[in-house]
């Protein structure tokens, strides 16, 4: 006999509203401006339910009305737009030797986009929390002196972060089991607004999926960069984490078993080969000469200036580096077929140099005809993982839920 215990039950009139609202802000959000009319013979609501969740919706200064008209037979309609002006969410980021804050509105705007030299790897992760926190409160204090209200925060750590919003190993900062979401909360004395913790990959992906070239692909890579190499991972259209969020940390994948040692006791992990502090070692032998290299960007811009030279030592190791990133975008391509492979950080930075050789590599190693069809190409955003942040902020209130103002 067949259980029916385990079928869906009926959701409940609540749910439905919610779900409704969500589907009605995401149509305004991405038809916009947009009337009531529009809304219900696109989405199938029937009209009565579009006019009350708009009511709502206006309400809440979530939608607002232009008062434009559509020009076209029968009666003139109110078109409507995403209100922008009574909300910020923020997106924080931990980079390689810098802390990032972007702030936006309902509608993506960026509010601010604020970046400190910070070197994560060198301090303690209680220093490196109340650091974070004390950008956040002046982030917080710029965007509700506007009169906003903070909708939400996501933090980008680069390192695995379970679904409490804990870091349980982060290598490229020595982190263990840093309860990052609890302190953070515990640090901002429990505001109203949700408190997140997520990969810089991750959450750069959500903001190449929403906001960069490759916007709107189902089935997408982010590969982020800095002093550690993670996927963030959109597959159908959602992102992946896997059983306990750890999904898309290929960073100690094996490439090169005669390669340089890494600090996980194996060889050749892609970290190694490609991250941030390999490649300044590698092209710069001077880099270390004063001590460790705690501000990689003047690293990075000699690399660049070199590179533009035509030195040869830098030009032939960054189609090195381009070649063993191609290795690893191969087993990306080969394990979920995406539409796009798009490079971050220092990545994206080096691209004219790393691609070429990258897209070969990828093209020899792949197994599927053609890699897959994917396309690898440098990421045109800036500061991705914080926007991205900001943007993971807003997900209660794009699901339906209305904030609490
Ligand atoms: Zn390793």
């Amino acid at each position: 006999m067949i259980s029916i215990q385990n079928e869906p039950q009926p959701t409940d009139l609540g749910d439905v509203r919610v779900a409704n609202r969500a589907v009605v802000l995401r149509h305004v959000r991405l038809h916009a401006p947009c009337s009531r009319a529009d809304i219900a013979a696109r989405t199938g609501l029937n009209k009565a339910t579009v006019s009350s969740l708009v009511a709502e919706l206006i309400d809440q200064r979530l939608v607002r009305e232009t008062g434009l008209t559509e020009n076209r037979v029968g009666r003139p309609a109110t078109m409507l737009v995403l209100d922008g002006e009574p909300y910020a969410a923020l997106g924080l980021q931990l980079g390689a030797d810098e802390l990032v804050a972007v702030a936006i509105d309902l509608g993506g705007n960026r509010l601010l986009t604020w970046r400190r030299a910070f070197a994560a790897d060198t301090v303690s992760p209680a220093e490196t929390l109340r650091a974070l926190t004390a950008l956040a409160r002046r982030a917080i204090g710029r965007v509700t002196a506007q009169g906003r209200t903070m909708l939400g925060l996501t933090v980008g750590v680069p390192g695995l972060v379970d679904p409490a919003g804990a870091v349980p190993l982060a290598d490229a900062l020595g982190w263990r089991d840093v309860p990052v979401a609890a302190d953070l909360r515990a640090a901002l004395r429990e505001p109203a607004f949700t408190v997140g913790v997520e990969t810089v990959a991750n959450l750069a992906a959500l903001a190449e999926q929403r906001h960069g070239a490759y916007a709107g692909t189902a089935d997408l890579v982010h590969l982020a960069g800095g002093i550690t190499v993670g996927a963030g991972i959109i597959a159908a259209g959602r992102l992946l984490r896997g059983g306990r969020g750890f999904a898309g940390g290929i960073g100690h994948l094996p490439v090169d078993p005669a390669g340089p040692p890494c600090d996980c006791g194996g060889r050749g992990c892609l970290t190694t080969l490609v991250g941030l502090p390999a490649v300044v070692r590698r092209l710069l032998p001077d880099a270390e000469a004063d001590g460790p290299v705690t501000d990689y960007l003047p690293e990075l811009t000699r690399i660049v200036a070199l590179a533009r030279q035509d030195d040869p030592t830098v030009c032939n190791g960054l189609a090195e580096t381009g070649r063993h990133l191609g290795r690893g975008v191969a087993v990306l391509a080969d394990l979920l077929n995406p539409e796009a492979v798009v490079l971050g950080d220092h990545f994206a930075t080096l691209a004219p140099w790393l691609l070429p050789a990258a897209r070969s590599e990828l093209a020899a190693r792949a197994h599927a005809p053609g890699a897959g069809g994917v396309r690898l190409d440098a990421s045109t955003l800036d500061t991705a993982a914080a926007l991205g942040g900001a943007t993971a902020a807003l997900a209660a209130v794009e699901a339906g839920r209305l904030p609490t103002r």
